[in-house]
């Protein structure tokens, strides 16, 4: 199995680099980028404001990501299922099988395979908003495309409207953590699941809003995601910050299906893993089935010890 050199060199950097100092917030990241910087546009879409928005307007954060597909190797090298939707799956207690990102085996143009997550898009004129009968899909203050379950009818019109798939529908009860009943909800950390609602990806608003990385990036032991905030210019792994529109412009990003107009903010940097040693005809395991939040061992109890003590970090 290809991988193990880089595998553990990356470990070895693992040990010395402090997620939780470079993710006290970006605050700190932003101020050592800020220079010169030109932002990128982050005009939001022309839907009308929901009446449930928890997030401040006005906030200068305008979440973005950066999906780097060089370091993405679905987990393979490491014989593990893609840790990012583990890393999902965990946090948000995702009823099984409705998985909010999810990580697909591909075939490029050079007949290699390589890995591509795929989580909402966060698009600034995102579809899903415009057709919902009741304001429950909306933008927050900071560009993110939230779901108010408590305003939802279930119609699955935001469903039809998305051209990425992204949204789920609960046809029956889904599973909920002991104690979700008395958790305190929010579109922006959306306990308990409820039937007959649609989910999705809300870009861990939650964690975003401390500064925090999204669970999934947080527990990508390649670094492949990238969380960046397009008003500072500025984007973060954890593990090193770049200036978010050179490191898409020199890295020749782009994003899923641009033609719609529906300006995702979500961009990919091409490759096939090769930064931890995925090879084009290497020979490796198929990728494993990830863990459901049972499977895990996952709680609300531990979830909160790992927000209160381990910003960012997830189920490793
Ligand atoms: S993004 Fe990271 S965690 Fe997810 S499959 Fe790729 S390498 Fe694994
Ligand atoms: S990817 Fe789909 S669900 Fe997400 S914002 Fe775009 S249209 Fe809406
Ligand atoms: S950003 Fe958060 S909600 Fe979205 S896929 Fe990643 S972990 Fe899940």
């Amino acid at each position: 199995m290809a991988g193990h050199d880089s595998e553990g060199a990356r470990q070895g950097a693992r040990s010395t680099v402090s997620r939780r100092r470079l993710l006290g917030g970006l605050g700190a990241a932003t101020a050592l980028m800020a220079t010169g910087i030109v932002p990128i546009a982050a005009s939001l879409g022309s839907e009308p404001a929901a009446a449930a928005d928890p997030t401040p307007k006005g906030t200068k954060r305008q979440w973005a990501m950066a999906i780097d597909l060089r370091k993405c190797e679905g987990c393979v090298t490491i014989g593990k299922a893609p840790q990012c939707v583990e890393g999902c799956n965990a946090e948000h207690f995702v009823p099984e099988g409705q998985e909010w990102i999810q990580v697909f085996e591909s075939e490029g143009a050079g007949g290699h395979n390589f890995f591509f997550p795929r989580l909402c898009m966060q698009c600034e004129n995102a579809p899903c908003t415009k057709v919902c009968p009741v304001r429950a899909t909306y933008h927050n203050g900071e560009g993110v495309v939230l779901i108010d379950h408590e305003r939802c009818i279930g119609c699955r019109m935001c469903m039809a409207a998305c051209p990425y798939g992204v949204r789920r529908f609960n046809w029956g009860q889904p599973k909920n953590p002991p104690g979700a009943a008395f958790a305190k909800y929010s579109p922006e950390y959306p306990i308990p699941h409820r039937k007959g609602t649609v989910e999705k990806c809300m870009m861990c608003a939650h964690l975003t809003k401390d500064g925090k990385l999204p669970a999934c990036a947080a527990a990508c032991p390649m670094y492949a995601i990238f969380l960046g905030d397009l008003s500072e210019d500025v984007a973060t792994n954890g593990k090193e910050v770049v200036r978010m529109s050179r490191f898409l412009a020199d890295n020749r990003a782009y994003r899923l299906k641009e033609e719609l107009g529906t300006r995702p903010r979500v961009w990919y940097i091409p490759g096939h893993g090769q930064e931890y040693g995925h090879t084009i005809d290497g020979e490796y395991p198929e990728q494993k089935k990830p863990r459901s939040w049972q499977e895990q061992g996952s709680t609300i109890e531990k979830v909160a010890e790992r927000h209160a003590g381990h910003a960012g970090e997830t189920t490793k």
